[in-house]
Order: structure tokens, then sequence, then C-alpha cells
């Protein structure tokens, strides 16, 4: 088996979950980070994420040798033959992606590459940022290919390893093929394409994801004016293959690091290359209008006169199984109703007390947060659940009639069956049922 030295510049979600998978099919991996004390954590063998899995391969690879953690990208790339560009891509002012960290980090490596080395972009990039990276480094001998990422978070370990597809795109078909390689013991299609219709892929991929959701919100949406169950619309739709029964769950909108950077800036790219991708601005129009709509539930649920009572929110991250806050829809809701004057105590999995992450993230957002569910149910007159985490499906009904004040409960992720919170007195409102 082939036995390539990767350097990961870029130790986030994305680049920990990709060296400690390339380190498990065999490869050397050397992560990079700016930050010292990710590094210095990950190095002990501490995991600053929540991924499922993930610690287990980061352990395997400390063990073995075959992951280091180290601080600076020319330090992981001086000896390496493949250097993973992982770096974040957040969204400019104007909608566009911002490349700064990319540009930062291809300078970085540029006079320590290796001679005949391929630099791989894995940060998602508008198109025609491979050619941005050629220029930066500035080097004839290095290949730059694109290899952009489809792991979800909550299951990235997994996806990596067994993804739906590879796509490689690559001007250089020797460089596509070596890159290729490093994926010989994964069962999947590799694609190899063209740079620019590599980027493409990846948008293209997220924002029509992101439609389907903004599509089953608005047919939920439409479900509550007309009497139907979305939860049998969608399995109806779900059976036809065509259109499949993944991503047909409506929530309180959609959110994330990637969607709605992501869809913005397909939408941007679409506008600079002369074309006007009206339907994005709805897809992202009728997100908006989950967000309010949701909120809007909570609120209308809220007694008139709430006389200090306080909604328990339970879920704060964007999706379960990750502790990610960014974009989150939960937030964005509680956002509305903290505005509209309501008081909110919150409990999550991944978010404890002392916990400074949310507020560092969100220094306006002002909410309790509660060390257990019931917690944040005591005396509250609503109780919602905005994120999927499974702990939330086995709530003790009988202990929350006893403790709330009030008996509304808003599930904004369609997670509970409604006969049991309505078997013990409460009002169950969902989502388009
Ligand atoms: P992240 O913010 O979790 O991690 C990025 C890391 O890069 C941080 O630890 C940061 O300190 C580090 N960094 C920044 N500049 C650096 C430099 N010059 N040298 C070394 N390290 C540097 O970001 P992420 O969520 O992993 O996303 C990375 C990219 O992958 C983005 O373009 C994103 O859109 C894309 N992506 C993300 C996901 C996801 O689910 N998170 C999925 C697919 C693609």
């Amino acid at each position: 088996m082939l036995v390539a030295s990767i350097a990961i510049i870029g130790t986030g979600y994305v680049g920990l979950t990709t060296g400690a998978c390339f380190s498990h099919l065999g490869h050397d991996v050397v992560c990079a980070d700016i930050d010292e004390a990710k590094v210095a954590s990950l190095s002990a063998g501490e995991i600053p994420i929540v991924e499922k899995g993930l610690d287990r391969l980061v352990d395997e690879g400390l063990r073995s040798g075959k992951l280091r953690f180290v601080v600076g990208a020319a330090e992981a790339s001086k000896d390496a033959e493949f250097h993973y560009l992982c770096v974040p891509t957040p969204q400019s002012a104007d909608g566009s992606a911002d490349l700064s960290y990319l540009e930062t980090a291809a300078a970085q490596i540029s006079g320590v590459l290796p001679h005949g080395s391929v630099v791989v972009n894995k940060s998602t990039v508008p198109v025609g940022s491979t050619r941005v990276v050629a220029k930066v480094l500035d080097r004839t001998d290095v290949a730059v290919v694109s290899n952009p990422e489809f792991l979800r978070e909550g299951t990235a370990v997994n996806d990596f390893l067994q993804p739906d597809r590879v796509v490689i795109g690559s001007q250089d078909q020797e460089a596509a093929i070596r890159v290729a390689a490093l994926y010989s013991r994964i069962a999947a299609p590799v694609m190899v394409t063209d740079p620019v219709s590599a980027e493409t892929i990846k948008y293209a991929s997220n924002a029509f994801l992101a439609s389907k959701l903004s599509f089953v919100n608005a047919i939920a949406t439409l479900c509550e004016a007309v009497g139907a169950d979305v939860s049998d619309v969608v399995l109806g739709m779900g059976y036809d293959r065509r259109i499949g029964r993944e991503f047909l769950r409506p929530g309180p909108g959609w959110g994330g690091s990637c969607f709605p950077k992501d869809t913005k800036a397909l939408a941007r790219i679409a506008e600079d290359a002369g074309y006007n991708f009206h339907f994005l601005d709805e897809v992202l129009r009728v997100n908006e209008d989950q967000f309010d709509r949701t909120a809007q539930k909570l609120i209308d649920a809220m007694p008139s006169e709430p006389d200090g009572k306080h909604i328990a929110a339970l879920g704060l991250t964007f999706k379960a199984g990750t502790d990610d806050l960014r974009d989150s829809p939960s937030i964005e809701v509680l956002q509305r109703v903290t505005a509209a004057g309501f008081k909110v105590k919150a409990y999550d999995p991944a978010v404890t007390p002392d916990h400074n992450r949310l507020s560092e993230m969100y220094p306006d957002l002002d909410i309790e947060i509660m060390s257990d569910p019931y917690a944040a149910a005591e005396n509250a007159a609503v109780l919602t659940i905005l994120t999927e985490w499974d702990e939330f499906t086995w709530l003790d009904f009988d202990k929350l009639a006893e403790i709330m004040d009030g008996n509304n409960i808003v599930d904004g992720r369609n997670l509970l069956d409604p006969t049991i919170p309505r078997r013990r007195g409460f009002n169950y409102r969902g989502v388009g049922r």
C-alpha cells in the first residue's frame, strides 16, 4: 500500500478529521494550526471538538506515531509530499467567501514546499481559487489540486471513511492520480475533473441541500395551513427514488458553518459571472421566514403576561452530535424571542453552563445556560426543542408536568411522538403537523 506524507494546514473540524482519517488509512500525517493551545491539547490526546469516533482515531494516530500536531503551516509542510489546506473561508461583508486565510496559508508554505509536492485545497472556495492558490505559491514545480470535502459534522469520521464520492479537480493528470491514490483504501467512486468544476460541485451540492431544506420547510408551512401532516407528506414523497428521503425533514430553519455562507457565496459567484441566481435568494428568504415563524410560535405560546416566566429551550448547537454553534438555527430563533423581551433558560448536552464559547460568539444573546433539561424547564411556561439531540426523545413528561408553570411544547424539530406529551396534558405544536 502507498504510504504518503501529508501535511494538514488548519486543524479544525475538517482538518482534524482529514488528518486523523488519513493516519488511520496508514499515511504519515502532520497537522498544523496557528492556535498553540489547540496544538498542545491535541498532542496530549485531548480533542477540542465533539465528533463521534474522532478521539479513538487521534489516540490511535498518536500511539502509532503516524499523527503529529505542530504549530505553524511551514513546520508541517517542510517534509511532506501532500499539503492539505483546511483553513476557514468565512463569509465577507458582501456575501463572497473571504480567501485571506487561504492566501496566508499558501504564502506561509510556499518557500518550504519540497520539489514536486502537491498542494490540495480542501477548504470550500469560490470557483477559480485553485488558480489563486497557485498564484500565491508561485511555484511551477508544485501542482495545485482541488479536493472538496463533503463531510457532515456529527458523522464526520464516517463520512470521510465512507464517502458517497471523492472529487478531485486538477489540470495535471499525474497530480490527480497521486491524490486519488491517497484514498485507495476507501471504497468510493473517485471523480476526476477540472478544478473549476470540482469547486462548483461543492457549492452546487451545498446549495441544493439548503434548497431541499427550504422546500420542505415551505411545505410544512403549507401543511399547517391546509391541515395536512408533513410527516406523512415527506414519507410519501420520499418513496419516490427521484426525490429520496434524505433531507426532507422540516425544522426551525437551516444553518451551520457551511450552508448559509456557501449558499450566499454561490449567489455571489453567479452574480460576478453575470448570472442572477434569484432562486437562491428565495431559498435564503424562506429560511429567514422559518426562523421568524418558529420564534413567533414560541411567542404565541407564552402567556400575554409572562410574570417572569421563561421559555425552556432544549438544544443550542446547529445539529445533534456536534458542539458547533456557528450560525445555529436555535440561536437565530432565541435571538428573536429575547429581542421580543422574553426570558430563556437553555440546555444543550454539548454546551456546559461555564462554557464561555457561546458568550464569545454571541455576546448580545442574553440567555441562561442550565446543566440539565429539567433545570431549564423548572417554572417555564413553554418548552421548546430546537436541536434534535436523541436524549430529548426520552424526556420524563410526568416530571415536566410537575415542574413547569405552563403546558405548551413547541417541537421545532418534530422530534417527539406528539401523543406522548399530549397524553400528559401538554399542548403540543410541531412543524407542519
Ligand atoms: P475551523 O474554523 O473549524 O478550522 C480551521 C482551523 O484553521 C482553525 O483551527 C484555525 O486556527 C486554523 N488556521 C487558520 N489559519 C491557519 C494557518 N495559516 N495555518 C494553520 N492553521 C490555520 O474550520 P472548518 O469548519 O474545519 O472549515 C474549514 C474549511 O472547510 C472551510 O472552507 C469550510 O467551508 C470547509 N468545510 C467545512 C465543513 C464543516 O462541516 N465544518 C464541511 C466541509 C467543508
